[in-house]
């Protein structure tokens, strides 16, 4: 298939990895951080960690739009199934995402909450349309890729006059992100987390373009290089990064040049910025509070954002006890650094967000096989609620 097979040639990926491993300086380690679930998946699939020399190593990142959902916010999505018995419609992976109380939506389903999984928000829209005495709320995450879609068809409620269609709008700013984790403690202070440049992700950069990279770059002096999810391209940019290191630049260069342009979709950032605007702070499962990394919906709007039509107030809840995700999506610690991984935590019986979505770090992991030496951990299971 074209754009997929030649990017999949392993006698290739073999003669780049040789690159690597002979232009990786010896003496010093390398250490870049892939932002994006898409490319945490790519790698554990493709083994890509197993084709590196050692002393280049990889830190997975938070980029994965259902890792980051704080168990509050499903919360605020359960409830509206639950008790406003509304339509409560989301994307697949956000249905077994684990919530306060043992419950996830696939769960509050179960108890009588018409929960729908749909495959768009358009799809939304459309039973909106079939059921006008129903209210129906689309409880819509991601980042700036799936952002779009979601200003469109609240635009087309607008349009349509629309009076029982509503939005839980969770977007989230993949730029607003990278510099928190630059500026945390462990990257700053105590060195735990050393980032010497990054992966920048493929579908994010479709839509915002390179050119928001600019800035960590320059600030901060940590190279970012754009790649598709393939395994070639990510070798690849593993291989700009190591020069750039060597040579001590610290640019924003584009491996994905087959979609990625330095100013993006003009016309879907145009969409979204009519239909949102930045929210002060937004709480992000493992980040914590972060200033300006998500959306809103505008005033003028208003009568589409279901925070407001239903009078939600958000509550933070704490993660599991045994669960590791908040380490995980800081790049501090490793799915098999988690004592209930593989054993308790696994993806038909996820524990932590990061279990849940083919890009959640964990589950990559688990899927591909990083997980066979991991004894039961009967302490661990005990600890868990009944
Ligand atoms: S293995 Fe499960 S509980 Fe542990 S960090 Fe990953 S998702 Fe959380």
């Amino acid at each position: 298939m074209k754009h997929i097979d030649e990017f999949r040639d392993g006698a290739l990926a073999r003669q780049i990895a040789e690159r690597i491993a002979a232009e990786a300086d010896p003496a010093r380690r390398y250490s870049f951080m892939e932002f994006c679930g898409g490319h945490t998946h790519a790698i554990s699939r493709y083994g890509v960690l197993e084709l590196l020399p050692e002393n280049v190593r990889m830190i997975h990142g938070p980029g994965c739009p259902v890792c980051v959902l704080p168990i509050g916010r499903i919360d605020l999505a359960i409830g509206l199934a639950l008790q406003q018995r509304a339509i409560l419609c989301t994307y697949g992976d956000t249905m077994r995402v684990p919530a306060s109380e043992q419950l996830s939506l696939l769960k509050a389903k179960a108890r009588g909450g018409d929960i729908r999984m749909v495959y768009s928000a358009a799809d939304a829209l459309q039973l909106a349309q079939q059921n006008p005495d129903r209210e129906v709320v689309f409880f819509a995450i991601g980042f700036e890729t799936t952002t779009p879609p979601t200003a469109l068809v609240i635009r087309d409620a607008q349009r349509l006059g629309l009076r029982n269609f509503s939005v839980l709008c969770c977007h989230v700013l993949t730029p607003s992100a990278i510099t928190h984790i630059l500026q945390s403690p462990e990257v700053r202070q105590y060195g735990t987390v050393p980032i010497d440049g990054f992966i920048g992700p493929a579908h994010v950069s479709i839509v915002i373009g390179s050119a928001p990279y600019a800035h960590f770059a320059e600030e901060y002096r940590k190279p970012v290089v754009i790649a598709g999810f393939e395994p070639l391209d990510v070798l690849q940019a593993i291989l700009m990064l190591v020069r750039q290191v060597n040579q001590g630049r610290a640019e924003v260069e584009n491996e994905f040049t087959r979609a990625v342009t330095a100013h993006g979709n003009q016309a879907a950032q145009a969409l979204v910025a009519q239909v949102f605007e930045l929210r002060p702070s937004f709480e992000w499962r493992g980040l914590g509070e972060v200033p300006y990394s998500a959306l809103k919906i505008r005033p003028a709007y208003a009568e589409f954002d279901a925070e407001r039509r239903f009078g939600l107030d958000y509550r933070s809840v704490p993660d599991h006890k045994a669960c590791e995700c908040g380490a995980i999506l800081r790049g501090v610690k490793k799915p098999t650094d988690c004592k209930i991984f593989g054993n308790v935590c696994t993806p038909e019986n996820p524990i932590g967000s990061c279990m849940v979505s083919s890009e959640g770090a964990c589950a990559a992991h688990y899927t591909y096989g990083r997980f066979r030496d991991i004894p039961l951990v009967p302490a661990a299971a005990e600890a868990l609620p009944a």
